[in-house]
């Protein structure tokens, strides 16, 4: 399981993460995996999970997108397509 619980829309990109491996730097150095349920970012260096979230649902996408996050903008519209 991952270490950290992130939110998909929150800022984990600027974010320091820290490796047990000795590696650290800013979530968007770290590998996103897109997994079933789980989206996880795994070290660039050892791929051990660093931090982890669910997907968010159309409710909390609405929510960031209101709040202007552009990522969740981009998201809806994506479902929108569907
Ligand atoms: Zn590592």
């Amino acid at each position: 399981m991952p270490r950290i619980a992130i939110d998909y829309f929150e800022a984990w990109r600027e974010r320091v993460f820290v490796c047990e491996c000795g590696w650290s730097g800013p979530g968007s150095r770290l590998t996103a995996c897109a997994g079933v349920a789980l989206f996880t970012l795994e070290c660039p260096r050892c791929r051990d999970t660093l931090a982890g979230s669910a997907y968010p649902t159309i409710e909390e996408a609405r929510v960031a997108a209101d709040r202007g996050h552009p990522e969740a903008q981009r998201w809806l519209g994506r479902e929108r397509d569907r």
